[in-house]
């Protein structure tokens, strides 16, 4: 009985675990890296087919986005997740699919004009469309027998609509061990998404980290300094750009916007437009609706019932095509653009930068966290002067805002409470989805609180019924690293590197083999590196 982490282990996107029980093995969540700086990049570390089940705790591209991948390389199993993770699935994968064919399509050109191979996307809307006929919808705080020794359990964990805890019962012969996967862990009082629940036992934990070194600032209101920042940017004639995650914290700003106008907190710019400019977020929003009101929180289900939809009002637009995308930076009326991708990695929002970032009289609003690597993190920290966007130099001259408050993910004190719920401690915490020092930190500060924790390390494996370490994994390399020495990972060193994971993995299975054939596996081994080592 193993526990495997195969991504976000000291870093915050690629969320991706395994399982193994009587020798079958799930996966829990299977992400996208975003930020490209794993040099290991999208590439698993084990073969698909060899994947008997998956489990999703939520429906952000960080913990689903490789699914299209793993179905297209083999995956023929059940996927396991809520309703609404479903519902919010099926509209997240295809456009996913689309940025990696537009990619694909755009590196090729590049590519042929520079004599480079060509390749494909990662993965097509075709592909994506083989996951949605695997996924099996689930209710919250129900148990699930999924098979070959397992039963989970979905528990609401306030970061996004259907967002989940999955409870993990695994049985091997006469032991059991259960396992608890926090996925992302959320915030109360966050609009439309009813509170985090908490947990009272588990034998082992693994649960996220992204914000274990910050607080939040309590007195923050959100609503009031959204209003300051539009009324000031708009009187001027400048556009407030707000780069946001098209599930998620879309929503959140449209809530928010219809509680400004309701309440004319920006009363010098009472009817100002405000234009939803992503097709995957207008998809979204719509599923933000009556028939979800079962995952709702009392607010929302009350302005429902009041006859209020609770994302929508005067001055909202909705753009579809990159056509009128475009003409949106050719009309000069002052506006508010909401857009994707939220870490202003792909998608519209990168034009609409362009167009802005170097207007004083603009404003751009962050309001989720963005991954090292990405455009938004340089952004956000004031790394440079300027950026490279569409092949030209823009100067950043507009006001930049990070609205943390936003975040829907636990602050530190957030993520200790719901560890501290926990009546006996756990065996032990495995600290993941936070960039390195964070892991590291964070797994201090459960130290110090009397808990067994670890960072553990990409690829390790923990053997869950001896309650120890059978492989430590491996130090992460990051891609500005190899460049910087003037290296590139070929794709058949890599797939070297997933055989050497796959022999670790064998190796653990034969654990309790006997003497004899182990002996021999060991001079067999033996003898591959003696000639190797060269
Ligand atoms: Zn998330």
């Amino acid at each position: 009985m193993k526990l495997m982490f195969y991504g976000a282990a000291r870093e915050v996107t690629g969320s991706c675990h395994g399982v193994e029980v009587n020798g079958r093995k799930t996966l829990v969540d299977c992400g996208l890296q975003q930020g490209s700086e794993n040099a290991f990049g999208q590439n698993f570390q084990f073969h698909p087919g060899e994947i008997d089940k998956v489990v999703l705790t939520h429906a952000h591209i960080d913990h689903s986005g490789r699914l299209p991948l793993l179905v297209k390389q083999g995956f023929k199993g059940k996927i396991y997740a809520t309703e609404p993770t479903c519902r919010l699935l099926e509209i997240m994968l295809r456009d996913s699919a689309h940025i990696q064919e537009l990619e694909a399509g755009w590196r090729n050109r590049k590519g042929r004009r520079s004599g480079d191979d060509t390749s494909g996307p990662l993965y097509t809307i075709a592909d994506a469309e083989k996951v949605f006929p695997l996924l099996i919808p689930c209710h919250y705080n129900k148990i699930i027998d999924i098979d070959g020794g397992a039963k989970i359990r979905f528990a609401d964990a306030g970061h996004l609509l259907g967002s989940s805890y999955v409870e993990m019962w695994l049985t091997e012969g006469s032991r059991t061990k259960k396992v608890v996967f926090s996925g992302d862990i959320g915030v109360p009082d966050h609009p439309m998404i009813c509170d985090p629940t908490f947990i009272k036992e588990a034998d082992y934990v693994v649960m996220e980290s992204t914000y274990g070194n910050r607080k939040r600032s309590p007195s923050f209101d959100t609503v009031t300094e959204l209003a300051k920042v539009i009324e000031m940017t708009l009187s001027k004639g400048g556009n407030v750009v707000c780069p946001a995650f098209a599930i998620g914290r879309t929503q959140d700003l449209l809530y928010y916007i219809r509680e400004i106008k309701e309440r004319n907190l920006a009363p010098s710019v009472p009817d100002f437009p405000v234009f939803l400019d992503s097709p995957l977020a207008t998809a979204a929003t719509k599923i933000y609706s009556r028939e979800m009101l079962g995952y709702l929180d009392e607010e929302a289900a009350d302005l429902i019932s009041r006859g209020i939809q609770p994302l929508s009002f005067e001055g909202l637009r909705y753009i579809e095509t990159s056509d009128e995308s475009k003409q949106l930076n050719d009309d000069r009326t002052p506006k508010v653009i909401i857009s994707s991708s939220g870490m202003c990695d792909a998608g519209r929002i990168r034009h609409h930068l362009k167009h802005n970032l170097w207007r004083q009289e603009c404003a751009v609003v962050f309001t989720g966290f963005q991954a090292q690597g990405t455009l938004g993190r340089i952004i956000v920290d004031d790394l440079m002067p300027g950026v490279t966007l569409f092949g030209e130099e823009i100067a950043i001259r507009c006001r930049i805002f990070n609205f943390r408050s936003m975040s829907a993910h636990a602050d530190m004190d957030g993520l200790l409470e719901w560890i501290g719920a926990f009546e006996d401690k756990p065996e032990c915490v495995f600290v993941v989805h936070g960039e390195e020092e964070i892991c590291k930190s964070f797994a201090n500060q459960l130290i110090v609180r009397g808990h067994r924790a670890v960072a553990p390390k990409f690829t390790s494996i923990y053997d869950l019924l001896d309650n120890e370490t059978v492989f430590e994994g491996r130090e992460l390399k990051r891609r500005s690293e190899l460049k910087q020495h003037g290296r590139r990972e070929s794709a058949v060193y890599q797939r070297l590197m997933l055989a050497g994971t796959r022999l670790i993995e064998v190796i653990t299975r034969n654990r309790e083999g006997a003497n004899k054939d182990l002996a021999k596996f060991a001079d067999q081994i033996d003898a591959l590196s003696n000639k190797w080592d060269r």
